[in-house]
């Protein structure tokens, strides 16, 4: 609250007025807290890969200096840690760069049938090594959607790896299209793993939020997937709605 004194002083009496102006900031301080958090966030998910780096360097040049054996194994876990590293420095460039066009929607105009098609044969060697199956069922005519198709794969791969690598142990994730002749465009992933517990739903899509941090960092999770198919479906004016029940699977939903 600023208060300011001002004279009246027109018709040439001593009166004061007093200003009043509120301004609600906790939305700002909102916004500074959560800005703080990410940078607070993104330096510990950069400082633990880069601390672990150090240690390997030093045990390579110091006790592990003749002992090709462990020279081989600490390569190897160090080659995994800077692939963690990238991963995470890509993901955090495709926020900015998503936070910077926010406000653009996408011009071009794109059949979601082969961009599906394409998707599931690139998840095809990640599923395989799961053990589990994609299926894709599409209507027979195309369905556009106003988009940016780079940016469209990025959220059906990021649904669709998650439902793989999260919903492993259901074996199978079903990849559905709806759309064309006034129906609602939608794209469903289900898959049949221990789902998420409501509690968690909420918060899934804020940047670095894990229902399970050693389970995320063990199937090459930064955390930040499900920020980012939020921030481009904010893009495409489109939602994500997600569904889950504990012990039979969840289905997220992007509705156009
Ligand atoms: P991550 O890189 O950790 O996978 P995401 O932003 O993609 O980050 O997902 C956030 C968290 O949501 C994951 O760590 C996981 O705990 C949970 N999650 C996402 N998809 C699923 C799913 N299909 N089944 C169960 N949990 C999921």
């Amino acid at each position: 609250v600023r208060v300011a004194p001002a004279d009246l002083g027109a018709d040439g009496s001593s009166r004061r007025v007093f200003l009043l102006t509120y301004r609600d900031i906790s939305q700002t301080r909102r916004i500074d807290r959560m800005r703080s958090d990410f940078v607070a966030n993104a330096s510990h998910e950069l400082r633990t890969p880069l601390a672990s780096l150090r240690g390997f360097i030093e045990t390579l040049e110091g006790p592990a200096r003749n002992d090709p054996k462990a020279q081989e194994k600490f390569f190897g876990i160090m080659h995994e840690q800077v692939t963690r590293m990238s991963r995470l420095v890509d993901d955090l460039l495709s926020l900015s760069r998503l936070e910077l066009k926010s406000h653009i929607a996408p011009e071009d105009t794109v059949d979601l049938i082969p961009l599906l098609g394409h998707v599931r044969d690139s998840l095809v060697p990640l599923a395989r090594e799961l053990d589990v199956t994609i299926s894709l069922d599409v209507p027979e005519a195309p369905v556009f959607v106003q988009g940016d198709r780079d940016e469209l794969i990025e959220v059906f791969e990021n649904l669709i790896e998650n439902a793989c690598k999260y919903g492993q142990e259901g074996k199978k994730v079903d990849v559905r299209l709806t759309g064309g002749e006034g129906k609602q465009t939608e794209v469903m992933v289900t898959d049949y793993g221990p789902g998420i517990p409501a509690e968690h739903v909420p918060r899934i899509t804020e940047r670095f939020y894990r229902v399970n941090v050693e389970a995320s960092r063990s199937k090459k999770g930064t955390g930040l997937g499900l920020a980012i198919v939020k921030h481009i479906l904010t893009r495409h004016r489109a939602r994500l709605l997600i569904h889950s029940e504990v012990g039979k699977g969840t289905v997220f939903t992007v509705r156009f």
